[in-house]
């Protein structure tokens, strides 16, 4: 039998990779970091979209109307 004795094994939520874990810390966290990674992938995909368009349209208007 494989009994640990004193040493308990750390069980860090911020580690956890268990999708299934009932421990009441990795639920939250889980749950948390899905819905910041969603906010956040939702926010950067937005400011990533927005300033390539600006980019994008300056550098085609510059080239469109500087070299004729
Ligand atoms: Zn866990």
């Amino acid at each position: 039998m494989g009994v640990v004795n004193g040493a308990r094994t750390q069980h860090r939520y911020q580690a956890c990779q268990d999708e299934d874990c009932q421990r009441f810390a990795c639920r939250v966290y889980r749950e948390g970091f899905r819905h910041g990674y969603d906010q956040g992938y939702a926010e950067g995909y937005l400011a990533g979209k927005a300033a390539g368009y600006t980019e994008g349209y300056a550098a085609g208007a510059a080239d469109a109307s500087g070299s004729g």
